[in-house]
């Protein structure tokens, strides 16, 4: 399998206001604290709250939003106070966990609502003028009422590559990864650069090598906090190693069965290693 083909499905519909419904159904709410999410266990078994059950909690919510359906499901998310205390049934989990605890699924619509929440939290006065902007009924957008300008909700594009050598790949750690851990080379795009041209220039930045073959494989959202990693593969073209030693504190060719721990299949990152792997092993 070249490309990736690990997506989120049909099931979730963005929208700015709630679908008439003929019967009342339940709903999501996706509420957060310090971008960690407000989840209800009972018993090891956690799930997320209904906009009742938030409520219900008696803690001020300090902005909600709609933001679409699951399947049937209405979507909210909501920024709860700092200063809420809670007990032991009630978790606030890193969005990075959910994988686990919720399935895929629903974890990547807890990254989508931290986006749009932060969005809401951050766009509430014109970066222009000052004045304070209000919600667009037309498109997910924040106006200003003063000097026109639009707000959408924001997301860094950034790339993400497997670079491979006969049957190696390139594989590097930064300062920050957990001890032992290497991922793939990767960064943001800049301003007037397409993905492929940022794929090149990351590459000769942070490992100094020249590659070649760059071709598409999938993306991934990324709300750590607001990327979009746009995964490529490409074949190593030329030069040493020569670490960016800021961003790179070790970098090396790894045979197929030399792997060391890598980010897992949940990330685009663990799905292009998984794929060389895949196509290397005997
Ligand atoms: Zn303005």
């Amino acid at each position: 399998m070249k490309h990736d083909h690990k997506q989120q499905g049909p099931g979730f519909q963005p929208l700015l206001t709630p679908p008439e419904k003929m019967h009342a159904s339940s709903d999501y709410c996706f509420a957060f604290k310090e971008r960690k999410i407000l989840l209800f266990c009972n018993n090891g078994v956690c799930k997320l709250p209904s906009v009742k059950e938030l409520r219900e909690l008696g803690t001020e919510i300090i902005r909600e939003q709609y933001i679409g359906e699951f399947g049937d499901i209405s979507c909210f998310t909501a920024e709860i106070d700092n200063s809420f205390r809670h007990d032991e049934d009630i978790r606030f989990e890193d969005l990075r966990k959910l994988y686990d605890i919720l399935g895929e699924p629903v974890a990547s619509l807890a990254g989508r609502a931290i986006q749009l929440l932060e969005w809401d939290i951050k766009t509430g006065f014109c970066g222009r003028c000052g004045s304070k902007t209000f919600r667009s009924q037309q498109e997910k957008a924040k106006e200003c009422p003063e000097c026109g300008s639009l707000f959408f909700p924001k997301i860094s594009p950034a790339i993400i590559v497997l670079i491979e050598k006969e049957d190696m790949a390139l594989l590097a750690r930064s300062p920050g990864f957990p001890t032992g851990l290497y991922g793939l080379i990767a960064g943001f795009v800049e301003p007037g650069e397409s993905v492929e041209e940022a794929v090149v220039r990351e590459v000769l930045e942070e490992v100094g090598v020249s590659i070649k073959d760059i071709e598409y494989f999938g993306s991934q959202p990324w709300p750590y906090p607001d990327s979009l990693m746009i995964g490529f593969t490409a074949r190593y073209a030329g030069g040493e190693i020569r670490m960016d030693t800021v961003e790179i504190e070790d970098a090396r060719w790894f045979k197929c069965d030399e792997i060391p721990t890598v980010p897992g299949n949940n990330s685009i990152s663990g799905r292009l290693i998984a794929y060389f792997i895949e196509k290397h092993i005997q």
